[in-house]
């Protein structure tokens, strides 16, 4: 057991990908996990392998676009075990295309799932961290928020937008003093689910082929995650690019 033993982890996204393999990852260490997202059977399943592998888990069925829903997440895991010591904004969607494709629908799902999510989980979280005086909030960015290609425009922007967003809390957090940490983490080309919210099938094709070339699995993200919580309180792992060893670009 390392010394995350009885933290208390709140995951979005927990139901596949980089959310999963983080719980998993975490529990072996004897993390308290709360899981949410939309798929309650994968919830469910998860729970049971994290009861599995010595650790507990509750979860909620959790749409990050409705604010309640993510405040509820953070209430669950005060009922639950008292505390959040960290708090993991990771669901996100990435249905990529061309900007004259003028998918709306698209843009403001992105906005909606992978900003305005990622604030609610910080809104949620930051009044309990603040009166624990600790707590450790990790956004998810990407390498596509540190650059922009053609078919990413909407999707680079919400990552930057993490970005910026985690920029600012850092120093609001370090100016009042509140010993929270702030870490940004921005994979590459990574094997999960995520290619499957692209709506546009010569992009999700052309993805699926970047992938399949260059990509690795989760387990990679969720070590540096783990480490990241690792550090000793009085230092941060502020941001950090995971990349393929493999990947150019
Ligand atoms: P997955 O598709 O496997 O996981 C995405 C997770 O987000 C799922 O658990 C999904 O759960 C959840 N989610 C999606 N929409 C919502 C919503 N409205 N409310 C709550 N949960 C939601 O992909 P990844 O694991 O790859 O993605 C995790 C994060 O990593 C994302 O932020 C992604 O942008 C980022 N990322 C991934 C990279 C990659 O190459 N895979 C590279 C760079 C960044 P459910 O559908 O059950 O709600």
């Amino acid at each position: 057991m390392s010394n995350n033993q009885n933290k208390v982890v709140v995951i979005t996204g927990a139901s596949s990908g980089i959310g999963e393999a983080t719980a998993k990852l975490l529990a072996r260490d004897g993390v308290k996990l709360v899981l949410g997202a939309r798929r309650e059977t994968h919830l469910k399943n998860l729970v049971k392998e994290i009861e599995k592998l010595g650790s507990e888990a509750v979860y909620a069925i959790v749409d990050v676009t409705k604010v309640e829903q993510v405040e509820d997440l953070a209430k669950l895991a005060m009922d639950k075990f008292g505390k959040i010591d960290v708090w993991l904004n990771n669901a996100g969607i990435m249905p990529q295309s061309l900007l004259k494709q003028k998918k709306i629908e698209d843009w403001d799902a992105m906005i909606d799932v992978n900003i305005k999510g990622t604030l609610y989980g910080i809104g949620a979280a930051l009044p309990f961290m603040e009166t624990q005086n600790s707590g450790h909030i990790i956004n998810i960015s990407s390498v596509v928020g540190h650059m922009a290609h053609a078919g990413s425009a909407v999707y680079s922007a919400t990552k930057w937008a993490v970005r910026a967003i985690s920029e600012s809390l850092r120093e609001e957090m370090a100016q009042n003093e509140t010993n929270v940490r702030v870490t940004i983490v921005s994979p590459g080309a990574i094997k999960t689910e995520l290619l499957e919210s692209i709506t546009d099938e010569e992009m999700k094709d052309n993805a699926k082929k970047f992938q399949e070339n260059f990509g690795i699995s989760a387990d990679g993200v969720a070590l540096t995650i783990k480490q990241a919580i690792d550090l000793p309180e009085d230092a941060t792992w502020n941001e950090v690019i995971i990349r393929p060893t493999k990947q150019i670009m």
